[in-house]
């Protein structure tokens, strides 16, 4: 295993409700470190399969070559070479991300990972409170609220479906404020 004596590991979180930015912070971040020519390593769950089985994709369509695994265990199985870990949809991990987070910052890597910090009733989405707790650097990302324009930190759901997640893109989901958001039920 290749490990860095020499310089401190930590972990970053961007979260935010949906259409913030998060993905294409991420991918901002884990370019700019490519070009550094550091190693990089990128994961996404095998549930979020709406854009690409391979990449990881904004909405607006940036993409980065990325690979699909079932459980956070599995990226501390595939990182141990790499110097940067970008981790894309955070939520869909179980709290096991949070320990792995801290085992491979331990290690001396940086571990970038987005995630939704609330569902879409407004409660915070495990595990992204536990890792924002773990976190040395959090970013908040902010979306705009379709109905009145000001910024947007919840994520409103236009269907009266009752599971916590829905996997769905634009046409299912929208980013309101506070005083927009609303929960529909039947
Ligand atoms: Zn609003």
């Amino acid at each position: 295993m290749e490990q860095n004596n020499n310089l401190t590991g930590w972990v970053e979180v961007i979260s935010g409700c949906m259409f913030s930015g998060k993905t294409e912070e991420l991918i901002r971040r884990l370019r700019r470190a490519q070009i550094a020519k550091q190693g990089v390593k990128i994961f996404k769950p095998a549930l979020d399969n709406r854009y690409s089985a391979s990449k990881i994709v904004s909405h607006s369509e940036q993409s980065l070559g990325s690979t699909v695994v079932e459980s956070a265990e599995e990226i501390f199985e595939l990182s141990k070479d790499s110097q940067v870990i970008g981790i894309d949809e955070g939520q869909f991990f179980k709290g096991d991300l949070v320990s792995v987070c801290s085992k491979l910052a331990n290690l001396g890597k940086r571990v970038i990972v987005t995630g939704l910090d609330q569902d879409y009733r407004g409660i915070p989405f495990e595990p992204i409170p536990q890792l924002l707790a773990i976190a040395e650097y959090i970013t908040k990302t902010l979306a705009i609220c379709v109905v009145c324009g000001n910024p947007a930190s919840r994520t409103q759901r236009n269907t009266n479906q009752k599971e916590r997640i829905v996997v769905g893109a634009k046409d299912l989901y929208e980013a309101r404020c506070r005083k927009c958001h609303t929960i529909i039920s039947d």
